[in-house]
C-alpha cells in the first residue's frame, strides 16, 4: 500500500543528465502534463505495457499528493539492478567464505544505498534460499576436482562407464 502525500524521490535517467521521478514504490515515472502548481505523471511503462498507474506531484514542496491505479507489472529495472548486486556479492562471499547472513546484509545495504530507499528490498532473495545457494556454491568450490598430480584418482562419472558410450567396433 502506498501512503500519500509523500515526499518525492528522484533517480538518474537511463541516458543523459537530469533526474527522473520515482513513485513511492520505486517505479520510474514520466511527466505527462504540467499545470501551474502541480505536475501529472504516468508510469514509464504506460505505453509499452499500458500501465494505468499515475500520480500528481505538487511543485512547491515536491510532495506526491495522490496516486491513481496500480502498476500492472513488476519493477523490472529495479529487479535487474538487485539481481546484479546479488550475483556480485555472492561471488565475493563464496570466494572469501563469508556467511550467508553477513552476505545478505551486505547486499541489503548496497541495495539501500544505491537506490536511496527501501523499494529494492522487495526483490532480495529469501534468506533460506539464499543460504542454500551460497552453501551449494561453497561446496562446489571445495569439491571441484583439483588439477591432477597423480593421475585420475576421482571416480569415473557413471556416464563414461555406461555401455552405451562404448563403440560397437
Ligand atoms: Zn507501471
Amino acid at each position: 500500500m502506498t501512503f500519500v502525500p509523500t515526499k518525492a524521490k528522484w533517480t538518474k535517467p537511463l541516458k543523459g543528465s537530469g533526474r527522473v521521478l520515482k513513485d513511492p514504490e520505486g517505479y520510474r515515472m514520466k511527466l505527462k502534463k504540467k499545470k501551474e502548481d502541480t505536475h501529472y505523471y504516468v508510469c514509464s511503462e504506460s505505453v509499452r505495457l499500458r500501465c494505468p498507474f499515475s500520480l500528481v506531484l505538487r511543485i512547491e514542496d515536491e510532495m506526491i499528493l495522490k496516486t491513481m491505479n496500480d502498476h500492472n507489472h513488476d519493477n523490472d529495472l529495479l529487479k535487474q539492478e538487485v539481481k546484479k548486486i546479488v550475483s556480485e556479492k555472492v561471488a565475493i562471499a563464496v570466494e572469501n567464505n563469508v556467511s550467508p547472513r553477513a552476505a545478505l546484509s551486505d547486499i541489503s545495504n548496497k541495495v539501500l544505498s544505491d537506490n536511496g530507499d527501501s523499494s529494492g528490498l522487495a526483490y532480495l532473495p529469501k534468506q533460506a534460499s539464499f543460504a542454500r545457494m551460497i552453501n551449494l556454491m561453497k561446496a562446489d568450490k571445495l569439491n571441484a576436482p583439483p588439477v591432477s598430480k597423480s593421475g585420475m584418482k576421482w571416480k569415473c562419472p557413471i556416464v563414461l562407464s555406461s555401455p552405451l558410450t562404448i563403440s560397437p567396433f
